[in-house]
């Protein structure tokens, strides 16, 4: 069986790709570099789960493959719950991962320590052409220190150090943030759902 994940960053194709490997064999994993554009519409969702479903279901439409989709984002416990869906693009320009940590350490430059908590989350969406839906959410808790640290990862990795740990999740290595990060669990809860489409 053939499975599209709608996205085109390599490392999330990878895990998948693992994920699957070890869960449901018999799936190709497919991305969107593998097939003609499409248009992609923007994450205007209020929530990770729609935002993701919305892109599962577009990439079902334009390609006629099950498809899973993922959204995922900062979730900072001091300001609301905010960044969220806006982590991308919470200092007005998309995709500025440093101008967007900055915003969020300055926003939050007063809070002690104990009131620092924050997790990252991400919803998987899995469509299919027959119209099942099945959406799931992983969450990864950790709290902000107050200035970057650590090479690895991308977006808010340099300031988050997830529970249990004394490293940020920039400064883990890629396999053992893969094994503890909300993406990992997100994707690895939908490998039964997976599993099921690929056996039917
Ligand atoms: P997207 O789901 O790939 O659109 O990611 C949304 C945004 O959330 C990214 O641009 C990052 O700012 C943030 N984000 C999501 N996952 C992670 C992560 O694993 N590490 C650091 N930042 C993340």
């Amino acid at each position: 069986m053939r499975l599209l994940l709608a996205t085109r960053n390599a490392g999330k194709l990878a895990e998948l790709r693992r994920i699957v490997g070890e869960h449901a064999g018999g799936i190709e994993v497919l991305g969107l570099a593998d097939l003609p554009e499409y248009p992609e519409a923007p994450e205007t969702g209020a929530t990770f789960e729609e935002n993701a479903l919305a892109k599962a279901r577009d990439a079902v439409a334009a390609t006629g493959l099950p498809s899973v989709a993922d959204d995922s984002g900062l979730t900072v416990d001091a300001l609301g719950g905010m960044p969220g869906v806006l982590s991308a693009r919470w200092s007005g320009r998309h995709g500025d991962d440093l101008a967007n940590l900055e915003l969020v350490l300055g926003q939050i430059a007063d809070t002690p320590d104990e009131r620092r908590g924050a997790a990252f989350v991400c919803a998987a969406a899995l469509v299919t052409p027959g119209g099942a839906e099945t959406v799931l959410l992983g969450q990864w808790r950790g709290r902000l220190i107050r200035a970057p640290r650590g090479e690895n990862g991308f977006g808010y990795d340099p300031i988050f150090v997830p529970d249990g740990e004394q490293r940020t999740s920039a400064e883990l290595p890629a396999a053992e943030k893969d094994a503890a990060s909300h993406r990992g669990r997100a994707f690895r809860a939908l490998a039964p759902a997976l599993h099921a489409l690929a056996d039917a």
